[in-house]
C-alpha cells in the first residue's frame, strides 16, 4: 500500500517538485539497442506548470514513466518531492499522479468504484475521500455509475486525470492529455488542472499542441531524441521568439556602419543589403527605417524574416545527424 501524503504535504514542501540528474534510459531488445533518454538533467520548481515538449519519440513518455514507477532507468538519479526513486519508491508513488499517455481503463468498473479502487490502494481514509467532488470537477458526475467501457474517449482521460488525483498527490503528471478530446472538453480539463494548479499542485505535462504549451505553462522544457535542448521559463522563451529580421537592400555600398543605425546593431551583407535584428515588442520596424533615411541612405526593397515559438522549436528539434 502506498500512503496518501495529502494531510503532510504543506508542511514540509520542498523546492523542487521533480529533479533528475543525467537520467538515462536504454530499451534493450531483439532489435538491438534504442537509448530513449540520454543524460537529462532536469529541475521542476514546485508550484510551477510545467510543459515538456518534444516531436514523436522523442524519449517524453520514458521520462514520465520512470517518475510513475512503470519504466526502470538505466541510468542517473531522479527525485520526486524530494524523496529518491531508487531508496524511497514508495514514497515518489505517494507524491506523483501520473496521467498516462494510453487510455487504458478496466471496462467492468464503474467510474466511482475505480476511483474508491484507487483510493484504497492508496490507503486513504473513507472520511478523506472525495470520488463525487473529482468527479464533478472533470464532468463526470452524471457518469459516476457508469460502465467505463460506455464512456466516450474524452471522458476517459479525465477519468484517468480523476484516478491520478484520488490521493492528492503534490504533482500531477500528465502525458498528451488532449491528444484527442475535443475543444470543449479541453477547456473543461485545462480548467480543473489550472484551479489544482492555482491551489498548489505543480503540474507537469506533455503535449505537441505549442500553443497549449504556451498558453497554460510558465516553464517550457523540448527535448529532442533524448536530450533536453531548451528549458526556460515561457516568457524567456518567447522573449528569445519576439525576433524579427529586417532585411533592407539601399542604394550604395556600405563599408562603415552609420553612426544612427549603430544602435540597431546592423549586419552587413553582400549586394547593398543590410539585415536588422529587432525585437518587434520593443522596436517598431518604421523607427529603424527612419534610422536609415537619417543616415542620408535611400531604401531599393525591403523583405522581413519572423521567427515563432514553431520556428524555434523545429529549429531545436530538426533532425540532425547525430555526432
Ligand atoms: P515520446 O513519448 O516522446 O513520443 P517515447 O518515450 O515513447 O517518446 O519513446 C522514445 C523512444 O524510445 C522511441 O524511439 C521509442 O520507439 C522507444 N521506445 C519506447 N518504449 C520502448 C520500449 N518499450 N521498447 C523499446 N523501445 C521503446
Ligand atoms: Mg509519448
Amino acid at each position: 500500500m502506498v500512503q496518501s501524503l495529502s494531510h503532510k504535504a504543506a508542511s514540509s514542501a520542498p523546492d523542487l517538485a521533480i529533479s533528475t540528474t543525467s537520467l538515462t534510459k536504454v530499451y534493450r531488445g531483439r532489435g538491438g539497442e534504442k537509448r530513449a533518454l540520454d543524460g537529462v538533467s532536469l529541475s521542476i520548481p514546485r508550484g510551477s506548470f510545467f510543459a515538456l515538449l518534444g516531436p514523436n519519440g522523442a524519449g517524453k513518455s520514458t521520462f514520465i514513466n520512470i517518475l510513475a514507477g512503470l519504466v526502470l532507468k538505466t541510468d542517473g538519479q531522479v527525485k520526486v518531492w524530494d524523496r529518491d526513486i531508487d531508496r524511497d519508491a514508495r514514497g515518489v508513488k505517494a507524491a506523483i499522479g501520473v496521467v498516462p499517455q494510453e487510455l487504458n481503463l478496466d471496462p467492468f468498473f464503474t467510474p466511482l468504484e475505480l476511483l474508491d479502487v484507487q483510493a484504497g490502494m492508496y490507503g486513504v481514509p473513507r472520511s478523506e475521500r472525495r470520488a463525487m467532488e473529482i468527479l464533478e470537477a472533470l464532468g463526470l458526475a452524471d457518469k459516476a455509475n457508469a460502465y467505463a467501457r460506455t464512456l466516450s474517449g474524452g471522458m476517459r482521460r479525465r477519468l484517468l486525470v480523476a484516478k491520478a488525483m484520488v490521493h492528492s498527490p503534490p504533482v500531477l503528471v500528465l502525458d498528451e492529455p488532449t491528444a484527442g478530446v475535443d475543444i470543449e472538453l479541453r477547456q473543461q480539463l485545462w480548467a480543473y488542472v489550472r484551479e489544482l494548479n492555482e491551489r498548489g499542485t505543480t503540474i507537469v505535462l506533455t503535449t505537441h499542441y505549442l500553443e497549449e504549451a504556451e498558453q497554460l505553462c510558465d516553464r517550457i522544457a523540448i527535448i529532442n531524441r533524448g536530450s533536453l535542448v531548451a528549458c526556460d521559463t515561457t516568457r524567456n522563451l518567447l522573449a528569445g521568439i519576439d525576433s524579427k529580421a529586417l532585411v533592407v537592400t539601399i542604394d550604395r555600398d556600405l563599408s562603415d556602419i552609420p553612426a544612427v543605425l549603430a544602435p540597431f546593431s546592423p549586419e552587413i551583407k553582400p549586394e547593398r543589403k543590410v539585415v536588422v535584428r529587432y525585437k518587434p515588442s520593443v522596436t517598431p520596424a518604421g523607427r529603424i527605417l527612419d534610422a536609415f533615411a537619417a543616415a542620408g541612405l535611400g531604401i531599393l526593397d525591403i523583405t522581413t524574416e519572423e521567427a515563432d515559438l514553431e520556428d524555434i522549436f523545429l529549429q531545436l528539434t530538426s533532425t540532425r545527424p547525430k555526432d
